[in-house]
């Protein structure tokens, strides 16, 4: 025993190493959570009622991962060969294909209808069940390729938490090593998505602890703590937070391409949660427009760019 664990040691080195560039996300564990989270959150905000709904949205993402067989995932080579070649795995609409995204989808619509909605929801959710698979695909590319015509948003957040689910179970059922950085860091190195925010904890042996977060199949990837994650600039690199606040949540904005991606402490907030923080700060977001700020990548859920 005692000659092998060196190399035991070796091998768990090299797997946190691989861990530490790439978090591939628990299912159902992150919707769970989310949930939580968007109910905490909801306590006496201004937006109570949508955080509740998101907060329900995500138990159904969690209730559906749960009761559906997940679908089939590339090929195993197909995968190792697009790593090898820095593309990103899941990349494209590819999963698209099967019937397992629009069993969630149906799965979700469900556990949503079964409680208490506004009327103009429960109309949404009567019209995504009528509809053909070809439609539905087709609202699944809008929303993929952030394109969804202004009727169709209150459709889009229910194919959005589908196709998370989706690409999700896909995520977590990789193997985490060999993932190469797509675009300098500013790309989902799993599905070539834009970050939806990025987290900075505690810094650990010199390391940097900034991830950004995937906004499709919600893997994180570890980022340089100051550049820009829109354009990769390290320069006119500000940080913006609402005053009276705790800042946990503030805009890093960058004078280069005049964009900004908010960054989320869990030094000072160990629960927050990428997505729920994001929709719970929309005041920041009209803060930084007010200042001439764009955003960078929209949250699915609000479809504001
Ligand atoms: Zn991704
Ligand atoms: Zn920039």
């Amino acid at each position: 025993m005692t000659t092998k664990a060196p190399i035991a040691n070796t091998v768990d080195i090299g797997k946190a190493a691989s861990a530490a560039f790439l978090r591939l996300p628990e299912v159902p564990a992150l919707f769970r959570k989310r949930a939580a989270r968007f109910q905490r959150l909801a306590l006496g905000h201004p937006l109570e009622p949508f955080l509740r709904f998101m907060g329900r949205l995500a138990e159904a993402q969690a209730e559906a991962v749960r009761a559906l067989k997940p679908g089939g995932l590339p090929d195993a080579r197909e995968i190792e060969a697009a790593k090898a070649d820095g593309l990103p795995p899941l990349g494209g609409d590819g999963l698209l294909e099967g019937s397992y995204w629009r069993g969630v989808l149906t799965a979700i619509l469900k556990s949503v209808a079964d409680g208490d909605v506004p009327e103009e929801t429960r109309q949404v959710i009567e019209e995504l069940n009528k509809e053909a698979p070809a439609i539905l695909d087709g609202r699944a590319r809008a929303v993929l390729s952030d394109d969804v015509p202004e009727a169709s948003r209150g459709a889009a957040v229910f194919i959005a938490a589908s196709l998370q689910v989706r690409w999700a179970v896909a995520a977590s059922m990789l193997p985490p090593e060999g993932f190469q950085p797509l675009e300098d860091g500013r790309r989902c190195p799993v599905c070539a998505q834009a970050p939806l925010a990025s987290t900075i904890g505690p810094a650990s042996e010199g390391q940097s602890t900034r991830y950004l977060h995937c906004r499709l199949c919600t893997s994180s990837w570890n980022y340089v703590r100051i550049k820009c994650a829109a354009c990769g600039s390290t320069e006119g690199i500000a940080y913006h937070g609402i005053e009276g606040t705790d800042q946990a949540v503030r805009g890093e904005t960058c004078d280069s391409c005049h964009g900004y991606v908010k960054i989320l402490s869990t030094e000072k907030d160990q629960g927050l949660d990428p997505m729920a923080d994001d929709i719970a700060t929309t005041g920041l977001d009209l803060m930084l427009a007010e200042g001439g700020w764009e955003r960078a990548s929209a949250n699915p859920f609000l479809l504001t760019t």
